[in-house]
């Protein structure tokens, strides 16, 4: 029988609001269908569009400053998404990276919040990646040349109403409060480290805390959230957060 063809989707010219000038910038990642979706013949319904940043989705499109396709890799997830926050992180200024998406989406999996020790190195997510260059950078001297006073890494987990210091999971209850205008999480952990194998050890630890294994597509695992917390001390503290 004649192959039919597959209709292909059609950039459409939206404007776009210059990110430059923008503090918020969001990416959207299309992962590719697991084994299992695969085998239950599921097809791909949400394609990129060639060339420009956006999705399309049945008849609808959407434009993003970055539409990454499913056959991206995690290196190039992180050069595109958290490379440049580095830079400016050891700058001195605040960087959050969000993931946002259902139980399934791949979250964990681009964050690398999850531990890595059975991962191939090419499948490492942002956080083992972003420790590793933070740690080299800061060996060359950092942004200013001055090495940091101190490093710390914090660990929770948002679940349901609770706050889980999972880097001291029988230590007292953590409270979010405001100080000054500041949230802090009050009794959470800071664990001081030096090298990236520390910080990937402490991530392996957390990770067994968390209420609900990685991947496991529940109820569980879509309520608990993970906040992934590098502070550095340059004198005047300056912090970066990972969550998903
Ligand atoms: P979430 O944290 O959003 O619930 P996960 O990160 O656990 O989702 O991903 C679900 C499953 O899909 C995992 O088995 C993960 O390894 C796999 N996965 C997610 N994204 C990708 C990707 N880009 N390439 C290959 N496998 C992926
Ligand atoms: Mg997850």
């Amino acid at each position: 029988p004649e192959p039919v063809p597959m209709p292909m989707p059609m950039p459409v010219p939206v404007p776009v609001p210059a990110a430059d000038d923008c503090s918020v910038r969001v990416a959207v990642r299309l992962r590719p269908l697991s084994s299992e979706e695969r085998f239950a013949h599921c097809e791909e319904c949400i394609h990129r569009v060639e060339h420009a940043e956006q999705i399309v989705v049945g008849k609808h499109s959407f434009t993003f400053d970055h539409a990454l396709s499913p056959d991206i890799g995690q290196q190039e997830v992180y050069d595109v998404i958290a490379a440049p926050l580095l830079q400016q992180f050891l700058g001195g200024y605040n960087a959050t990276i969000l993931a946002y998406g259902q139980t399934g989406s791949g979250k964990t999996y681009t964050m690398g919040s999850q531990s890595s020790l059975n991962l191939e190195p090419e499948e490492h997510g942002i956080i083992p990646r972003f420790i590793a260059d933070l740690v080299d950078g800061l060996k060359e001297g950092g942004d200013d040349g001055s090495p940091p006073v101190s490093m710390r890494v914090q660990f929770l987990e948002v679940y349901g109403e609770d706050v889980n210091d999972l880097l001291n999971p029988l230590g007292s209850k953590v409270s979010i409060r405001e100080i000054d205008g500041q949230v802090v999480a009050q009794g959470a952990s800071e664990v001081p480290f030096s090298t990236a194998e520390e910080v990937l050890e402490l991530l392996e630890k957390g990770t067994l805390h968390r209420s609900t294994g990685a991947t496991n597509m529940n109820a569980r695992s879509s309520r608990s959230h993970a906040i992934f917390t590098i502070v550095l001390d340059k004198g005047e503290s300056i912090s970066s957060g990972a969550s998903e």
